[in-house]
């Protein structure tokens, strides 16, 4: 008896004949018990662990909605203190009317949302019953979701608008064209304007097209290298045929044609297509008279720095965060009328992003602004390294 009382943990006493017998038992089936618990114990840990590595929000109430346990993903998301809240009513804790009245109504079919307590966002809560009047309220940080399908759907409202307009214009002319005689003249007038509106839905579908290229393609490769030369000579070719001789256009300090070029490494399609949307803005926003230049450098610490400027109509601060928002425009008629989308910027920054690099954009009204592509070192070559390696190539060659 006084082993049982106070030495359970120690072995049995050892006697012989019945009560030796009985000691034994009782130790054995006392053993069993206690490896049971254990084995228990360690299975509800492992389990809550489980909950715990949960990306979603859970938390388990009791019959009378007091809290018996949540993790702390549900702990973060509803703004309590997982040990410290244990056993409170959770509507004491949780006071939001959406969350109170859908525990209070006990219809469960649907998920509820509302603005997160924890959070500056939404969290979406689905309850379940279990056992005995017990719930199971899973939630879910759907702020993001939320804030992707908004632009999802101002992206699909803004395209429709910018093609509606265009098509609106083409079949008021060409009703006009089927209803009313008109002179050579006007008919001239016409064929051209309807030939603006087309160039300008096609401008528009091939800038959706390139963007969704980026998105749906895989990171453009980082051993693949690309001249800035190259880049620069046609850059330079189609900002001299878009300003006409209306501005002075300085294209870096070009190597001659066969000496070695710097070098990015990436695609060189969205190279191209990232510097000559910049390029085509420094001219469309600089009136005539004024100048573009396009320097490329690399920095001390390797970084490589493609530079646009002009001396153009500038940005007003409160603009430039947004510039590179799909479809934002500082002033749209401005864009239009030279053939812009209001998508050149947002490409622009997908494709140095693409590259592992960042657009740094200044501007001041009247004096002019500078967009900066920046390539990380990583992805960035110097001409003395290339001739290096165009010379060890030679050598190699010789060699064999
Ligand atoms: P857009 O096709 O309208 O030019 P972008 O995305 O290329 O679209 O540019 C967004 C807006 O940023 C433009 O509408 C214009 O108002 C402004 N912007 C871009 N580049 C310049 C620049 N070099 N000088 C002044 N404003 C610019």
């Amino acid at each position: 008896m006084h082993w049982l009382q106070y030495q359970r943990g120690e072995a049995s006493p050892r006697g012989v004949g019945f009560w030796g017998e009985v000691g034994h038992r009782v130790e054995r089936s006392l053993r069993t018990l206690e490896r049971q618990v254990a084995n228990e114990q360690t299975r509800l840990e492992q389990f809550l662990s489980a909950i715990e590595a949960s990306p979603n929000g859970v938390m388990l109430l009791d019959a009378n909605d007091q809290i018996e346990w949540c993790n702390s993903v549900a702990a973060d998301q509803f703004g309590l203190d997982p040990l410290r809240d244990r056993m409170q009513p959770v509507t004491n804790l949780v006071r939001e009317p959406a969350f109170v009245s859908y525990l209070q109504a006990g219809a469960f079919e649907e998920a509820i949302t509302f603005p997160g307590p924890g959070l500056r966002g939404t969290v979406s809560v689905l309850i379940r019953r279990y056992g005995e009047s017990m719930k199971l309220v899973l939630s879910q940080d759907i702020t993001e979701r939320e804030r992707s399908d908004s632009m999802r759907r101002s992206f699909v409202a803004n395209v429709s608008h910018e093609i509606r307009t265009p098509l609106t214009v083409l079949s008021g002319f060409i009703e006009t064209m089927a209803s009313v005689q008109l002179t050579e003249a006007e008919r001239l007038r016409v064929n051209e304007l309807m030939a603006q509106q087309t160039r300008r839905m096609q401008l528009l579908v091939g800038d959706l097209l390139t963007l969704a290229q980026l998105e749906g393609s895989p990171r453009p490769p980082a051993d693949r290298w690309v001249s800035v030369q190259q880049v620069l000579l046609q850059v330079r070719v189609a900002a001299e045929a878009l300003s006409a001789g209306r501005h002075v256009i300085v294209c870096g300090e070009t190597p001659g044609a066969d000496e070695p070029s710097d070098s990015i490494a990436g695609s060189e399609h969205e190279l191209h297509s990232a510097v000559s949307n910049l390029v085509s803005n420094a001219v469309r926003y600089t009136p005539a008279g004024g100048s573009v230049k396009v320097l490329w450098s690399i920095r001390g610490d390797g970084t490589g720095e493609l530079d646009v400027r002009d001396t153009g109509f500038g940005i007003a601060a409160e603009h430039l965060l947004r510039l590179t928002e799909r479809f934002y425009r500082v002033d749209g008629s401005r864009s239009r009328d030279t053939g812009g989308t209001g998508l050149g910027l947002s490409i622009v920054k997908h494709v140095v992003q693409r590259h592992g690099g960042e657009l740094e954009i200044r501007s001041e009204p009247g004096s002019g602004s500078s967009f900066k592509l920046l390539f990380p070192a990583s992805r960035v070559r110097g001409a003395s390294r290339v001739s290096q390696l165009r010379d060890l190539a030679h050598a190699d060659a010789g060699h064999r």
